[in-house]
């Protein structure tokens, strides 16, 4: 871990995603790996939808949800935590931008904060108009949610085209 763990928690929300092997058992596995993250506590989980891909279309459809918890972890820590359960699903990097992968697990907001690091951005740069990334934030978030720089989480849906996005049945 590079840096502490803060004193006053904050609500981050995290999206999950994955295309390969059994996709909606890797997002499921990873939510209850992120109910175990040290110095958190999982608030809510979105349920799971299928998504076509982004980018790159001769590849798998998706698998996307998104969760809210209540974390000590500094950004930078929880980016660390998130990486390691990445691997942990045997996660490839072959530099293929939006090539598919078992899992992603990407910082959304982190409360009210605005972060420009290098591999560190907060918001995530391309949540704004990603509808599955919008709609199950929309599950487990307030309507009137600010995202940081772009305005309410409502507004941002009405905006975005919600196509190619379906919720997976429970169970
Ligand atoms: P993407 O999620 O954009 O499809 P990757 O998961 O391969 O691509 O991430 C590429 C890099 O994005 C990571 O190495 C990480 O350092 C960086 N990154 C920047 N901001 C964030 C964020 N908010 N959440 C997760 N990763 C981020
Ligand atoms: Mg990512």
């Amino acid at each position: 871990m590079t840096d502490a763990v803060r004193a006053t928690p904050v609500v981050a929300y995290v999206g999950l995603g994955s295309n390969l092997s059994d996709p909606a058992a890797q997002v499921r596995q990873a939510m209850a790996e992120l109910n175990g993250l040290p110095e958190s506590e999982l608030l809510a989980r979105s349920p799971l939808y299928r998504t076509a891909p982004v980018g790159p279309a001769d590849q798998p459809d998706y698998v996307n949800a998104v969760v809210s918890l209540k974390t000590r972890l500094s950004p930078r820590g929880l980016l660390e935590a998130l990486q390691a359960i990445e691997r942990a699903h045997g996660r490839q990097r072959d530099g293929t931008r939006w090539g598919p992968r078992t899992l992603d697990l990407d910082i959304l907001l982190y409360g009210d904060e605005r972060l420009s690091e290098p591999g560190l951005q907060i918001p995530h740069p391309e949540m704004g108009g990603r509808a599955f990334v919008l709609v199950p934030l929309a599950d487990v978030a307030p309507s009137g949610l600010r995202v940081p720089g772009l305005g309410t989480l409502a507004d941002l849906i009405e905006r975005c085209p919600r196509e190619g996005i379906a919720p997976i049945p429970v169970g």
